[in-house]
């Protein structure tokens, strides 16, 4: 069942935010607005949206406290709009767990551009793909695509893979790994070290550079360097 991605604006500028709404409603999404950051934090909880656009200057309760208590308890892209535009602004900005920031005045093509990015990078249901440098996971025909090449994998390689890709940057440990894709295992297996070994394999098979990383005594992390 396709649903349409809802979109929640957080802007006390009403023809920002009305605009921003119009231009999203036409790219097929649902909206909700919030004019200040309390009402924008009780809106997030109560309609779960799938991404979030956040103006910094709020009244009430200011943009990234509202970015800081909605990452306490999800991973919801968050895409800052902001007048601020020192070198200061932008690292407190990803550091309150922000995903992304544009500058106003700010393109719509690349507000809309990014919205998608991040919608696609955590809700492969949109588009039935992950996607993650020059990797392309088709979940529904459990297809793999590397620069183009196809890619044979099992299905515990897949969902091995699918886990990490969904989550770029993410460092898993091998615990929780085993956890999520071989939940039947006791635990203290090197199922993992093995599975990611076939997997890097294939995935640099012909001689791409290394997309799953280790990290030392912790686990496993899939990013590009
Ligand atoms: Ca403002």
């Amino acid at each position: 069942m396709e649903r349409k991605p809802l979109v929640l604006i957080v802007e006390d500028e009403k023809d920002i935010a009305r605009f921003v709404e119009l231009e999203l409603g036409a790219e097929g999404y649902s909206t909700e607005t919030a004019f200040d950051g309390v009402t924008g934090l009780s809106k997030y909880r109560e309609l779960n949206p799938d991404l979030v656009i956040l103006d910094l200057m709020l009244p009430v309760l200011d943009g990234l406290e509202v970015a800081r208590r909605i990452r306490k308890t999800s991973n919801t892209p968050i895409v800052i709009l902001t007048a601020k535009d020192s070198i200061q602004d932008r690292v407190e900005g990803l550091d309150s767990g922000a995903d992304d920031y544009l500058i106003k005045p700010f393109s719509i093509e690349e507000l809309l551009a990014r919205v998608r990015a991040h919608l696609r990078r955590v809700n492969p249901a949109v588009t039935g793909e992950v996607r993650v440098a020059d990797l392309v996971m088709n979940l529904d025909g459990r297809e793999l695509f590397r620069g183009g090449r196809r890619i044979e994998v099992s299905n515990k390689e897949f969902e091995l893979l699918e886990l990490l890709a969904r989550n770029p940057g993410k460092v898993f440990r091998r615990d929780e790994i085993e956890d999520k894709v071989w939940p039947d295992y006791q635990g203290g297996s090197n199922v993992v070290d093995v599975y990611i070994g076939y997997l890097r394999r294939k995935l640099e098979e012909k001689g791409e550079r290394r997309l799953i990383h280790t990290v030392r005594s912790i686990g496993y992390v899939l990013r590009e360097e």
